[in-house]
């Protein structure tokens, strides 16, 4: 049975493999209606300033209800760029606001600004599932995450033993877990290999419990 589940992967930027499930971030603009493959929509706080984010808002509530759109994001927030954090807050709200309209999940990229993921969690009383992909912080934030009831998605960050991502993935409880790929050309298969590892279980099993996180948080399934 094990060899008929895919691996999952929930947030790449690249066409992929055929013997995976995935999720493409596609770019802005996209008509999801032009393909039939799996996507999440959203503005990446990168990109705030290279786009017209009143028409992109638009364009993503437009589509947002498509049955192929099983996300919105990557959206968030980032300390390390020159954008206002105000800005970036007021749009990632407004994209939290598109989701629970469409009750679908969040995927969030969120850099050194945690605190204020957490609180405008709360403070919206945000009830869609919120994934916070690529983590690769500390235990002590993972664990308040854990707290307000936070998805994880971990990558290529497992691949570096010393990561913190490698060393903490275990404490992360396995309904609550997700894998994927990004922006890098490492197949997915490479990163269920080391979190098997990590969490000593074994891979097709964690495949399970993967697409099975997925079918829950994705398809309602
Ligand atoms: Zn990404």
């Amino acid at each position: 049975m094990n060899n008929a589940i895919p691996y999952t992967n929930i947030h790449t930027h690249q066409a992929t493999a055929e013997d995976e499930l995935s999720i493409f971030n596609a770019p802005d603009h996209f008509d999801p209606c032009t393909s039939n493959i799996y996507v999440s929509i959203g503005i990446h706080p990168w990109n705030i300033e290279k786009v017209n984010s009143t028409e992109c808002l638009d364009s993503i509530q437009t589509n947002a209800s498509a049955k192929n759109v099983l996300a919105i994001g990557e959206c968030g927030l980032d300390k390390l760029i020159d954008t206002d954090l105000k800005i970036q807050e007021d749009l990632f709200k407004q994209q939290i606001h598109i989701a629970e309209s469409v009750k679908k999940p969040l995927i969030i990229h969120c850099v050194k600004a945690f605190d204020e993921l957490i609180r405008i969690k709360k403070e919206l009383n945000v009830s869609v599932p919120m994934i916070v992909h690529g983590y690769n912080n500390n235990e002590q934030i993972a664990v308040k995450l854990l707290e307000n009831k936070f998805y994880f998605s971990f990558g290529k960050a497992l691949l570096n033993e010393d990561s913190n991502a490698s060393k903490i993935i275990s404490i992360i409880p396995i309904g609550q877990l997700f894998l994927e790929t990004d922006d890098t050309d490492i197949p997915i298969k490479s990163i269920f290999e080391r979190a098997s590892r990590y969490l000593q279980i074994d891979e097709a099993a964690l495949k399970e419990k993967i697409y099975l996180n997925f079918k829950r948080i994705f398809t309602n399934e």
